[in-house]
């Protein structure tokens, strides 16, 4: 039997709910623990668009994590964000039967087959449009509300903070946006670097750069990483090594070793949390479900406080150091940015 859904049972401290990834159960907890109003979370399968070995939930984990999120009235996403792959729809199909059974309060899909089998199917499963259904505007995003009956939309990660508000002002669903967590530049989970070089894509296997391809070799005192056999950096005595993705890798152009296509670095939306709640954004997540339990501790409790301090007195609200350091200390190459939200671009 599926669990209760929770609508309006919620006791939150801000009106944007902080949505916190967990790539285990021991995540979960820790997102729990640390503040999360609503956990999201995969199954171990191509279903899910952060399939790394050894992370995941089998279903009972998931049984198990919602039954502490509701016990908690807080609330479980299930991520089902991966394209259906030709021939293997039963796959995509298992995994909206499992986020029902097993009580979700809600599915994030981008697939349209996948958004139309849920609805007809699942009438009272509440669906969210993830960030790779790459829903930019308003008729975009209205269409896919009375197509599928979406709830809310995920917005990628390309919006300024004036376009953001637009929608807001238009859109009949609720929003999210990324608040912090790595960028990367792919077009939304429809990146095939990663399959140039492994054979594996966030599209085809949900995962980039996967860990069997991955090695790392210490000579001489550099540590070199390779994907495949490729080298996409090397590191000197100290340097700190940062995961190998072929996008942050460091090549030579022109005799200059550099990032060829982008330096590692986070998005970090703190300083902009009461101008997200006065648009009308709903929810703020938080990337990163490949990332550890301390991960979510720590990112979790720093964005609780900097959310609740921006309710309680918008005006005056301004990020204290020190949260900032901790989110610089998660972020991937220790560096962050304000992203698409301030763009100074066109
Ligand atoms: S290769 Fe880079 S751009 Fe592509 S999905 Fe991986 S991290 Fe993102």
């Amino acid at each position: 039997m599926p669990a209760p859904r929770l609508a309006g049972m919620q006791t939150r401290t801000s009106p944007l709910e902080l949505v916190a990834p967990a790539g285990s159960l021991a995540a979960l907890k820790a997102a729990i623990e640390a503040g999360a109003d609503t956990v999201y979370l995969g199954l171990k399968n191509a279903t899910n668009a952060r399939n790394f070995a050894g992370l995941n939930f089998t279903e009972s984990d998931i049984r198990a994590g919602v039954e502490l999120a509701h016990s908690k009235n807080r609330q479980v996403l299930f991520a089902i964000n991966t394209f259906v792959q030709a021939g293997r729809g039963h796959e995509w199909r298992e995994a909206v039967d499992a986020a029902h059974a097993l009580g979700a309060d809600a599915v994030i899909m981008a697939d349209a087959g996948l958004l139309g089998y849920a609805r007809d199917r699942y009438p009272d499963l509440r669906l969210h449009l993830s960030v790779q259904g790459s829903a930019t505007h308003t008729d975009a995003i209205e269409l896919m509300k009375e197509q599928f009956g979406i709830r809310r939309v995920v917005l990628p990660r390309v919006l300024t903070l004036a376009e953001i508000a637009r929608i807001c002002a238009n859109v009949s669903v609720e929003v999210e946006v990324f608040g912090f967590g790595s960028l990367c530049v792919m077009a939304e989970g429809r990146c095939l670097l990663s399959s140039y070089a492994t054979g594996d894509s966030p599209n085809n296997k949900g995962v980039c750069s996967p860990a069997s391809a991955v090695r790392w070799v210490e000579e001489d005192g550099r540590l070199d990483a390779r994907l495949n056999g490729i080298l996409i950096d090397r590191y000197g005595p100290g340097e700190a090594a940062a995961y190998p993705t072929l996008c942050k890798g460091r090549f030579e152009v022109d005799g200059v070793a550099d990032h060829a296509l982008e330096e590692p670095t986070s998005l970090n939306a703190i300083g902009l949390l009461p101008r997200l709640a006065e648009m009308g954004v709903s929810a703020i997540k938080i990337e990163g479900r490949q990332r550890s339990p301390a991960y979510v501790t720590q990112v979790v409790s720093t964005l609780r406080a900097a959310l609740d301090s921006a309710h309680v007195d918008p005006n005056r609200y301004s990020p204290r150091p020190e949260w900032n350091a901790t989110l610089a200390r998660h972020a991937e190459g220790s560096q962050v940015t304000q992203g698409a939200f301030e763009r100074p671009w066109k």
